[in-house]
């Protein structure tokens, strides 16, 4: 079964944007996840770009074609030999002279010299950057399955993207941070409502939905904890306080007041002896009472209990 951050990532795969401005924005930051650049003769260059999932190497190939001005591409896959480890599939445009023009496009040339730092230029609409956000996600990005603690990753060996990243999440107010493992840089979401956000800024429908789900059966199973811990609560007072009747009305006994008793109070204690698990509004039924009077005459029992006891010691 794949992954839940795959599947968030075959679902954003299937999303494409309207404008060239967005779609420019998307594959930059595809790009700046998992693409190397290749140079051929003559001053060309090329672009290998690879990732373990076929949905993100075909939305990946879709946006060079789009906006790649008629450059070439071929996709190969290397199957992996060693088991449970994902195949690759590497997107290569071959080094010609027309992707020049795509990677002046993207910004990743600029007069002639590469720009491998900065995006500023194409990000400069919200459009566009919510568009290279998803493009990050899709090449590096990383979120748990609902159902676990929520955190959501962006992570990325180029520490400039990498602080790109941050501030535009930044800017939007997201409680994002930021940092290092290893040869990476990691831009994360920590909070519930800052990874769904994340994902509804970015349209993955069915990846909020499910996280909704999980929310209300996280939110259902607390409620219901707690109303079991109430209940268990409500029956070991119960029980506590029905074993404190037993024992104060065995010790009347004991010291021969029993027939002393007003008839009232011996008829309501012969009920809990012969009742002892009845709770007292079952014990008030027994007796034909209510409620506050069989209350009334435990506490009555009780006292004189307390008091013989008091009174045999001295
Ligand atoms: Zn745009």
């Amino acid at each position: 079964m794949p992954s839940f951050a795959t599947e968030v990532k075959n679902e954003l795969a299937r999303l494409s944007y309207e404008d060239s401005c967005c779609r420019t924005a998307e594959l930059a930051a595809l790009l700046r996840m998992g693409s190397t650049l290749t140079f051929g003769l003559r001053r060309t260059f090329g672009l290998n770009f690879t990732t373990e999932n076929a949905a993100v190497a075909r939305k990946a190939l879709q946006l060079l074609k789009a906006e790649g001005g008629g450059i070439k591409t071929e996709i190969t896959v290397s199957r992996s030999k060693r088991l449970k480890k994902n195949n690759s599939y590497t997107v290569q445009v071959p080094p010609a002279p027309e992707v020049a023009g795509l990677l002046e496009q993207l910004g990743f040339l600029q007069d002639e010299s590469l720009n491998m730092d900065t995006d500023i230029a194409i990000l400069k609409k919200n459009c566009c950057r919510i568009a290279y956000l998803r493009g990050a996600f899709l090449g590096g990005g990383s979120v748990n399955k609902p159902e676990a603690s929520y955190h959501l990753e962006l992570v990325t060996g180029n520490f400039a993207f990498s602080q790109t990243l941050y501030q535009i999440l930044r800017r939007m107010d997201f409680p994002v941070g930021i940092t290092d493992r290893k040869e990476s840089y990691i831009v994360y979401l920590k909070e519930g409502d800052a990874v769904i956000d994340f994902l509804a800024m970015l349209e993955a429908a069915d990846a909020v939905e499910a996280f909704e789900v999980a929310r209300n059966v996280k939110e259902v199973r607390g409620q219901v904890n707690r109303l079991v811990n109430c209940e268990t609560a409500n029956l070991q007072k119960a029980v506590d306080a029905a074993g404190r009747q037993l024992a104060e009305i065995e010790a009347l006994k004991g010291m021969g007041l029993w027939e002393k008793l007003p008839r009232k109070l011996r008829e309501t204690a012969e009920a809990r002896l012969e009742n002892p698990e009845a709770s007292l509004t079952e014990l008030a039924e027994i007796l034909g009472i209510t409620k506050s009077g069989a209350s009334h005459r435990m506490r009555k029992l009780g006292e004189l209990s307390r008091a013989a006891r008091e009174n045999d010691e001295e």
